[in-house]
């Protein structure tokens, strides 16, 4: 696998725009499987850190669905790295607020930032926290983009079946529906809920079970939203020249609206008994929709309204699934490691998926660059310790927010706030900073046993394993799900 270094192609051109500075070639080939939001930032990444990078997707071309969802500023800091991309991320952020309400519309309070609910910023070194919330189409494309600037090709229509590891060859590899075997020194699993790789880190397919909820979610141009005059009366552009999301919450149901220059978008989490797919494909109609909206006390014409303007083929019907925290992201070996949604999945109330994902992919590469060739498995394992427990901490806020924002119309905006959403250890946070900073510790601590604490997780929180059932006996029992430390 050869890539090419910083403004040369593999046609000898120049026409790359403005790359980062490439370090010196580590030798380690990458192979990563999934071309989403993780795999195309460990693909550009691990090109920055020096690692000869190839990445196989299993779509024919690039994916162009899916609706929107909010990026932190842990991840946003790493476009600093990428000029071109710093400034168009910029440019396709969706410029708008955020408001609350009850699930009949009235407004609670707002529209203010988004970053307005941020945890107190403790540190006045440090620059304030930044949420953008993104079309995924958009940032997906933005993100393919940059990989081509790199010259690297994603290679689509090229579908996993299985992943392995050759401890002698100190090689692993996967082996595509075609039959063909790819191999590297590490393999990446970034192909998201459901990876193949988990054969080969956990021994078994990680279970799923249904959380009693689905989500229908659609995202569409706006003029046709807008030819409703009740609509567009309702979703105007502030005076500031910001969007406003508007976040509804009710008893058992809440929703979102939001309108940008050029889309509208929704979502509404709603009770659903019925065992149904986890697929961003599943596709619903919008009468089937109101059906629900309709067994929804005090639900707005105006939110139906904007139902019925939805064509058919942009709503989304997805089951909300719980998944323990997985400890192991590794092969035995360590030359598979999986990421983002391959290795935790969150509730879309955790406003972390895309987030965490660009997080594992910065640490990961850095974690490469430190290890070297030779040591590219301890590398994999030193950055699943480094990740972990801040990653399990934010699963756990997705099921406290799940269940905040499902509660009473009537309650106290206070409590149906997000928790710790913005908490200054979420956005503060510097995921290859911190793989420099604690590399050499982790390594200490797994090959010697020499105590370390992780310092991403909610200051004073001491992390215990905990489970999903534990947190739904808790809710069961009426008792708050315990966050000891400072989660704000
Ligand atoms: C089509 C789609 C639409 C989405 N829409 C939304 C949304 O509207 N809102 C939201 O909050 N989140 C959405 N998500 C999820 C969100 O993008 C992720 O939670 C988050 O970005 C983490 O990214 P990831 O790279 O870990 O996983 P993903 O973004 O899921 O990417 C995984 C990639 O791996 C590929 N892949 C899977 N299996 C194989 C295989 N066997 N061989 C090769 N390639 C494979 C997939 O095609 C996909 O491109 C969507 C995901 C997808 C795939």
């Amino acid at each position: 696998m050869t890539c090419p270094q910083a403004n040369e192609n593999s046609q000898g051109s120049t026409d790359f725009g403005r790359l980062p500075e490439r370090k010196p070639a580590s030798g380690i080939t990458v192979l990563i499987i999934g071309a989403g939001v993780g795999g195309l930032l460990a693909c550009l990444e691990c090109w920055r850190q020096g690692h000869d990078v190839r990445i196989v997707e299993r779509s024919a071309s690039r994916m162009q669905s899916g609706d929107g969802f909010t990026i932190g500023s842990s991840a946003l800091r790493a476009f600093r790295n990428w000029p071109e991309m710093e400034d168009e991320e910029d440019r396709i952020a969706m410029n708008m607020w955020v408001s609350w309400h009850k699930i009949n519309g009235e407004k609670i309070s707002g529209p203010g930032p988004f970053e307005l609910h941020a945890g107190n910023v403790k540190d006045d070194t440090v620059e304030p926290p930044k949420v953008h919330r993104h079309s995924r189409p958009k940032f997906h494309k933005m993100l393919s983009k940059q990989v081509e600037r790199t010259g690297t090709t994603i290679e689509y229509g090229k579908r996993v079946k299985s992943y392995f590891e050759n401890i002698q060859t100190n090689k692993a590899g996967v082996i595509l529906d075609d039959g063909n075997i790819i191999e590297a020194d590490v393999v990446i699993a970034a192909d998201g809920v459901g990876s193949k790789s988990s054969q080969v880190t956990m021994g078994h397919e990680i279970r799923a079970r249904p959380t009693g909820y689905s989500i229908y979610r659609a995202a569409f141009p706006v003029e046709l939203a807008l030819s409703d005059p009740v609509v567009a009366e309702r979703f105007q552009v502030l005076e500031n020249g910001k969007f406003v999301a508007e976040m509804w919450m009710g008893d058992g149901v809440h929703a979102m609206f939001a309108r940008s220059e050029d889309e509208m978008s929704w979502a509404l989490n709603y009770p659903d008994r019925e065992v149904g797919i986890e697929s961003w494909s599943a596709l619903v109609d919008p009468k089937t929709v109101l059906k629900t909206t309709a067994n929804i006390p005090g639900w707005a014409d105006v939110a139906d309204r904007v139902i019925k303007a939805t064509p058919k083929e942009h709503l989304h019907d997805f089951k909300l699934m719980w998944r323990e925290p997985q400890p192991c992201w590794t092969s035995s070996g360590g030359r598979v490691v999986q990421i983002g949604d391959a290795a935790h999945t969150f509730l879309p109330s955790s406003g972390n998926g895309g987030t965490q994902a660009i997080e594992d992919a910065i640490s990961l590469a850095a974690c490469l660059h430190i290890a070297g060739k030779d040591n590219a498995p301890w590398a994999t394992r030193v950055h699943n310790k480094l990740r972990f427990e801040r990653v399990a901490c934010l699963q756990k806020l997705g099921v406290v927010n799940h269940e905040l924002r499902n509660r009473s119309s009537n309650a106290d905006v206070s409590q149906t706030m997000p928790v710790g959403l913005l908490g200054s250890w979420i956005w503060s946070h510097d995921p290859e900073r911190y793989a420099i900073d604690n590399y050499g510790k982790v390594l200490a601590h797994l090959k010697n046993g020499t105590p370390f604490q992780s310092t991403n997780i909610p200051p004073g929180h001491v992390y215990k394993p905990w489970t999903i059932d534990e947190l739904l006996q808790a809710k069961e029992s009426g008792k708050e799900i315990e966050l000891d430390g400072d989660w704000d």
